[in-house]
């Protein structure tokens, strides 16, 4: 049978639609839920992706602040600005798009961050209040992989759930929450031995390791749910696809996110959910 497609695209403008009514209610009460973006130097891709989450933004009815730097910023002069952006009222989430420059220290940057105005999740205190399992806010890419997993119907309680990939922005917070979940988690990196038969045992998969294809399609458990997280360009063309052999996998998979149009938009969507959020605490 096939699989079902998670469509991520349709998913993400149904849970932007979702926050309008909260930004109208909010921006009534003059807490215009706010965003700055804040993008040292011009990496292609970084900008691509800033233009993206500024648009679905502004389109939500979100403010956004936007602040583009030279890429010989110096850290001290950043973390100036961040600090600015954590004073300012209008300000509810502070984003430092990542990777920056080499010579700037992204845990550094970050932890100037306030833990209220982290929407991106990658303060340390938001860590460990994940993995302590009291949340405040949640990793925009897991928790958009959560999503599409309860679009997918599976329970999670008791599933073998594998992840590969283990970094600190997908792998690691994506084991937390399926563990969170009560599954059973094994999470795959460089290293681990077997990488097929660890796949071929998974109720739920999450393949975030940004190698092109390299879950290949024969792997997947039959009736298997499989999250794809990776974005890889194909070399010379515009063509972009994910870290699981697409066609096959779907042949197996009782569910499966496409690339693009799944994990990609649902991202943005959970930035906005964190950034209204963040507007509706500061209003309390
Ligand atoms: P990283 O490069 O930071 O981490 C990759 C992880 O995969 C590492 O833990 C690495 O292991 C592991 N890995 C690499 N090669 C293998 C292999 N052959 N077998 C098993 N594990 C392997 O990547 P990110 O987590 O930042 O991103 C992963 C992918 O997700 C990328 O394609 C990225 O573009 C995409 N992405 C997509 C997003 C979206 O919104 N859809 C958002 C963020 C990322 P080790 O730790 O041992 O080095």
């Amino acid at each position: 049978m096939a699989a079902l497609v998670l469509d991520g695209k349709a998913l993400a403008a149904e849970v932007r639609a979702g926050l309008r009514d909260e930004v109208d209610a909010l921006a009534a009460a003059g807490a215009r839920p706010g965003l700055a973006v804040v993008l040292v130097g011009q990496d292609p891709a970084s900008q691509v992706y800033v233009r993206g989450k500024a648009r679905a933004c502004e389109e939500a009815g979100i403010a956004v602040f936007d602040h583009k730097l030279a890429k010989d910023t110096r850290e001290d002069d950043l973390i100036t600005l961040v600090r600015q952006l954590d004073d300012d009222p209008r300000v509810h989430g502070i984003l430092v798009q990542l990777p920056l420059p080499a010579h700037l220290r992204a845990d550094r940057v970050i932890a100037a961050i306030s833990p209220a105005k982290d929407v991106d999740a990658f303060h340390p205190e938001t860590t460990g209040r994940l993995f302590a399992g009291t949340p405040t806010f949640v990793p925009c890419t897991p928790a958009g992989c959560m999503r599409l997993l309860a679009l997918s119907g599976v329970s999670l309680p008791g599933a073998r759930a594998v992840v590969v990939g283990r970094s600190n922005i997908v792998g690691k917070p994506m084991a937390q929450l399926l563990l969170a979940a009560h599954a059973t988690v094994t999470v795959c990196h460089s290293q681990t031995r077997e990488l097929a038969a660890e796949v071929a045992r998974a109720d739920v998969l999450v393949a975030a390791l940004g190698r092109p294809e390299a879950i290949r399609g024969a792997w997947i458990k039959e009736g298997a749910v499989v999250i794809d997280v990776g974005i890889n360009r194909v070399e010379g063309t515009k063509k972009l696809v994910g870290d699981v052999e697409y066609a096959p996998a779907a042949e197996r998979a009782r569910a499966i996110t496409p690339v693009p149009g799944g994990v990609g938009p649902m991202t943005i969507a959970m930035l906005l959910v964190n950034t209204v959020q963040a507007a509706r605490q500061s209003a309390r």
